[in-house]
């Protein structure tokens, strides 16, 4: 696999840089309705590859109805058995093509290959996953309080959800959307993020290699407008499930609202990692540099504010630099690497600006706050891993999602202080615990407003275990059973066995 190819073999080749995509609606290869197109741009080389179809509301048209006809044709009353079947078909697919559908990613956002790898055979596990739970869709037989019924509950799909992913992690984020969908009988229309379209298509290819009837997966690319938009806007559209941005998140749910179309939104974060006094500290250092600094700080369970109790503060902060600048920045198809580009270069420059805006606020810069000068890096997006402190919790670099390598970090005296500081965010997605007390840890976990609280670790994740935000963070969970939930309606059966109806026939 990687090991036996270098990184100068596994670059794409010269002419993907011409490579014409097409989008797959109703099961076709379609360059879309206006011919326009837009690129792809790898943030390690800078390179520009291939040409992407913007799609029109018209494209938008076509892939909703094409997935309500797929919906009706059969797909939702398919037998769980056959959808099952598919989806193993795809997660075997997805391994056997494993590492080029891990390097179109590494070239879309420069993620490590070395993480992309194995997340892609994640996701083939979670496809195999959710083919389980598609054999698993029950209802509830129910005892009404009434005499002289039979009362049942049925679970059956909601119809066409338009999945909307954003670019720091297109596949891992589009798998909690797609497969539940598909294993609840729903039919989709997916808008990856423009900075990320081609690994999506190379999914739906899979997809079409599987098996899976023509319209149940359409796939349309473009930017937030007009192609988002109009997806979200869709009256035909029975469900958005949006991952992405507070404001965008907004804007989709307004105009799913006024369809009455069922949204489920996964947003950012700030999330807090919280360390006593009695931790393990070197382990809590660790724990944090994966939090913070992998995957460049693009994730949106980043542990972006370090709440660290006082009397450990300077030796925390003196172990956290030391290994922030012990950290290898390079090539994201270089095993070595442990740290690769920023994605694009708009997010390389919000990153600068909140590092600018840190400095002028107040907080002490203690290491990074700039772009590396390492040759070997060339024109990369790159920017240093960088730690705050003497950070007060009302600063923005402490309440805004940097979405970056950026830390800040905070000092605390006392769990009430912790607790206080650490729900004191707009943002409710996460938090990390870091201590050797286990009755501590058990009082946090009850304390913390998050939807996901870790203890002695951060940033894991599996799809067995549901994912998802309280407060700004989101609503509604992905991943784990409760996924099916939010692509099924509850239908309610009532059989009388022929008591007199209230107004009954005249004898
Ligand atoms: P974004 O909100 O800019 O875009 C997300 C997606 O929405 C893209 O596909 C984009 O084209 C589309 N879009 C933009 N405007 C739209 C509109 N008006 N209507 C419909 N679609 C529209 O977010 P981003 O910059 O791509 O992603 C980063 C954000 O995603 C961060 O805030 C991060 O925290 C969040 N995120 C959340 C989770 C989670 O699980 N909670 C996971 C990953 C990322």
């Amino acid at each position: 696999m990687t090991d036996l190819l270098s990184p100068t073999q596994l670059r794409f080749p010269a002419d993907t840089a011409e490579q014409r995509f097409k989008m797959l609606i109703g099961g076709q290869w379609v360059s879309g309705q206006s011919g326009e197109t837009f690129r792809c741009t790898d943030p390690f080389d800078g390179r520009d590859w291939g040409y992407i179809p913007i799609a029109t509301a018209e494209d938008v048209d076509r892939a909703v109805a094409s997935a309500r006809e797929a919906f009706e044709a059969g797909w939702s009353t398919a037998l769980p058995l056959q959808r099952a079947q598919l989806l193993r078909k795809l997660g075997d697919l997805i391994d056997e093509h494993a590492q080029e559908i891990a390097l179109a990613q590494v070239h879309e956002n420069g993620k490590l290959l070395a993480e992309m790898l194995p997340g892609t055979h994640y996701l083939a596990n979670h496809a195999r996953f959710c083919a389980g739970l598609a054999e698993q869709l029950h209802g509830h037989s129910v005892s009404p309080s009434v005499p002289g019924s039979t009362v049942y509950s049925v679970s059956e799909p909601i119809g066409v959800v338009a999945a909307i992913t954003p670019w720091n992690s297109p596949l891992g984020l589009l798998g909690p959307k797609l497969f539940p969908a598909l294993a609840a009988g729903c039919t989709v229309v997916v808008k990856p993020s423009e900075v990320t379209p081609t690994s999506t298509l190379r999914l739906a290819e899979l997809i079409e290699e599987a098996g899976f009837p023509a319209g149940v997966v359409n796939v349309i690319t473009g930017h937030g407008r007009p192609a988002g938009e109009a997806l979200v806007s869709h009256p035909g559209v029975d469900k958005v499930s949006f991952t992405g941005s507070v404001q965008t998140g907004k804007s989709v749910s307004t105009a799913a609202a006024k369809n009455l179309a069922r949204v489920s939104l996964e947003l950012g974060g700030k999330s807090p990692a919280i360390v006593f006094k009695d931790a393990d500290l070197e382990n809590a250092v660790h724990g944090v540099m994966g939090g913070v600094f992998a995957a460049t700080g693009q994730t949106c369970m980043a542990a972006s504010r370090v709440l660290v109790e006082s009397t450990v503060h300077d030796e925390f902060v003196s172990l956290l630099k030391e290994s922030a600048e012990a950290l290898r920045l390079g090539d994201p198809l270089d095993e070595a690497s442990q740290v690769g580009p920023v994605a694009y270069r708009p997010q390389l420059d919000k990153i600068l600006k909140y590092i600018q805006i840190g400095i002028d606020e107040g907080a002490t810069l203690v290491s990074g706050g700039a772009r590396p000068t390492d040759p070997a890096l060339g024109d990369g997006l790159f920017v240093q891993p960088t730690i705050f402190t003497d950070v007060q919790n009302s600063f923005r670099i402490a309440r805004e999602e940097i979405f970056g390598p950026v830390v800040s970090v905070i000092r605390f005296d006392g769990e009430d202080e912790a607790v206080r500081l650490a729900n004191d965010t707009d943002f409710g997605l996460a938090a990390s615990i870091w201590t050797s007390d286990i009755s501590r840890a058990h009082r946090l976990t009850q304390r913390l407003r998050a939807g996901t609280v870790w203890v002695n670790t951060h940033r894991m994740i599996n799809y067995t275990a549901p994912f998802g935000g309280m407060k700004a963070s989101g609503l509604g969970r992905e991943l784990g059973v409760d996924a099916l939930d939010e692509y099924s309606e509850t239908k309610t059966v009532w059989i009388d066995h022929g008591s007199p109806q209230m107004f009954g026939r005249s004898k």
